[in-house]
């Protein structure tokens, strides 16, 4: 494993499911790992938890300057937090539309927002953000995760141009997990989630440790040379 020993690495949603596998991995590299979440988690593991609402900038601003006073600086932003409230679009109230926005699209703006010109600042940084193949694909009864979900896309496409134009290595890719066994897929129906598995070259649901590793990949140097692209982490799927 690629050493992230004397790196501060941000994980928002880092308390569960996908994100919790990329705070366990990025600990185990050697980085200095602040777990970031609404609903307090004590972890006896060397992660740190952070209180973090990214529907809120003055929650997001807290959490920067918090860790700023402590280290100084920021080298990995893993921007994972993410919901989902589906329906029809027909039967799909302005509240739950805005609320995915919000979190999910807003959310990582704002804390790229605050971190990544502070990367170009120190020098270097490396920004994950996470899709969904929903973003690519697009998928009944989630127009708003979607959209989302494409958004992350484009602003993390704008973003690796923007924060690398003065020669400065701050690299920003996506990762777009498939379907992975976590607490979001919980409410799906057993025949959905088969559904879905047969839409997979692999034939089956993918675990939060695999979109870990290759968010691991991404933030670590040995992806040096990778910015401004979407990783498809889907056993092969094409909804
Ligand atoms: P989980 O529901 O297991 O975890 C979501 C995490 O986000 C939790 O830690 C939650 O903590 C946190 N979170 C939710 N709202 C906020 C908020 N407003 N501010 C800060 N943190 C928040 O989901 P997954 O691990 O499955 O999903 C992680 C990411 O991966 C999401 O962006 C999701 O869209 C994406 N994804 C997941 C797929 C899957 O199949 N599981 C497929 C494709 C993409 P708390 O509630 O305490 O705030």
């Amino acid at each position: 494993m690629n050493s992230l020993k004397g790196k501060v690495a941000v994980v928002t949603g880092g308390t569960t499911g996908i994100g919790y596998a990329v705070s366990l991995k990025l600990r185990e590299a050697g980085a200095d790992v602040y777990a970031c979440a609404r609903h307090e988690k004590n972890f006896t593991n060397g992660i740190r938890y952070h209180e973090l609402d990214v529907r809120k900038k003055e929650s997001c601003r807290r959490l920067y300057e918090d860790i700023m006073a402590a280290h100084g600086h920021i080298d990995i932003l893993a921007a994972n937090a993410g919901i989902i409230a589906d329906s029809m679009t027909e039967k799909m109230e302005e509240e739950e539309f805005d609320r995915v926005i919000e979190t999910n699209l807003k959310g990582v703006f704002r804390m790229v927002r605050l971190i990544g010109p502070q990367m170009e600042r120190q020098g270097g940084g490396a920004i994950v953000t996470v899709g969904s193949v929903v973003g690519e694909y697009g998928n009944i009864g989630q127009a708003n995760y979607a959209a989302s979900k494409a958004g992350i896309i484009g602003m993390s496409k704008s973003w690796a141009k923007e924060f690398a134009r003065k020669g400065s290595p701050v690299r920003v890719n996506v990762v777009a997990p498939g379907y992975i066994m976590t607490d979001m897929l919980k409410g799906l129906p057993e025949h959905l989630l088969m559904k879905f598995v047969e839409k997979t070259m692999l034939k089956r649901l993918g675990r939060p440790e695999e979109v870990a590793e290759v968010i691991a990949f991404l933030v670590s140097d040995a992806a040096s040379y990778v910015t401004g692209t979407v990783i498809d982490v889907n056993g092969g799927m094409r909804l």
